[in-house]
């Protein structure tokens, strides 16, 4: 879709002022995806020139800029490190409505950013314990944990002129044992739930993670492996009718039976039953 309104498209490092209007641009497939009149200015980060991905021993930085192909070559090459991380990363990848058209210039950060319910990236980023490295106007950094970064559908605690430069996984939970299981009415459909579920830390607790049913990721945390009651009831807790999606891809009642679905099969392996 052509974004009327905009006049300029300028490059990442430009040092105009942010004023209102602007919007950075990666990928640009959300961006361009509807009309968006309030739109005068786009920045290209593309042009920034950031390195895709960063792996040290202590984990992988992300750069906002790494495209869904880009990171989904990496989770899926043998031999390299963190084979668990790495099949939930190309799990989450795989999950995108959308073709190989789409994953080429798709970005990572664009994903988060989007903050759209179903964002498989978001997903990831939780799952995996993830931390946003934020850029203001100044070049002042600031972090945020993942879980914090998204605050509702389609919002995030980005200010105005704030980039995100980076998403950094950390070797722990990379390492840990975890899984994804998602629900979409087609195959290369949107989900409709997606729950992950990890256990990391000396005492191998279990978080789950409820993404896509929900307006913003939702986690809860158990010491050990609950019982499915246990389980139930945790996550029903956790998800009030409020923070239930609802939208034209399906009722907040059934997201929640689905999530519940999906949160016993990650529990059930997780916990060694299957
Ligand atoms: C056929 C199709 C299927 C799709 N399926 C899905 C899906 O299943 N799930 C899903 O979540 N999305 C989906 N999308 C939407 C979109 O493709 C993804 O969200 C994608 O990851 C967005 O990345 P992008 O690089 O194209 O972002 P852009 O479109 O360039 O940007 C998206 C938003 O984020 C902002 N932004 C981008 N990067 C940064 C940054 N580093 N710092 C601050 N702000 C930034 C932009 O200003 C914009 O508001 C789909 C789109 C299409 C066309």
């Amino acid at each position: 879709m052509d974004l009327t309104a905009v006049r300029e498209v300028v490059d990442g490092r430009s040092a105009v002022p942010w004023r209102q209007g602007d919007a950075w641009l990666a990928g640009g497939t959300a961006l361009f995806a509807e009309p968006r009149p309030a739109l005068r200015r786009l920045r290209d980060l593309m042009t920034l020139g950031w390195p895709a991905l960063t792996v040290t021993e202590t984990g992988i930085e992300v750069a906002a800029t790494c495209t869904i192909t880009e990171l989904l070559i990496f989770a899926e090459t043998p031999d390299a490190p963190w084979p668990t991380g790495r099949a939930l990363i190309a799990g989450c990848c795989r999950a995108f409505s959308s073709s190989f058209k789409v994953w080429n210039p798709a970005t990572v950060g664009g994903n988060l950013c989007a903050a759209l319910p179903a964002g498989p990236m978001i997903s990831m980023a939780v799952a995996l314990s993830g931390t946003c490295r934020l850029r203001g106007p100044d070049a002042t950094e600031r972090l945020v944990p993942a879980r914090e970064f998204i605050t509702g559908n389609g919002a995030t605690v980005l200010r105005p002129g704030e980039l995100l430069r980076s998403l950094t996984l950390p070797a722990g939970a990379l390492a840990a044992r975890s899984v994804m299981r998602r629900v979409a009415t087609q195959a290369w459909g949107r989900s409709v739930a997606l729950v992950t579920g990890a256990r990391s830390g000396p005492e191998e607790r279990l978080t789950l993670t409820v993404t896509a049913a929900t307006t913003r990721p939702v986690s809860v945390s158990f010491p050990c492996p609950p019982s499915p009651g246990e389980l139930r009831s945790g996550l029903l807790s956790a998800l009030p009718h409020p923070l239930l999606l609802d939208d034209v891809h399906g009722w907040p009642t059934w997201r929640r039976h689905l999530a519940l679905q999906l949160g016993e099969e990650v529990r059930r392996t997780l916990a060694g039953e299957r």
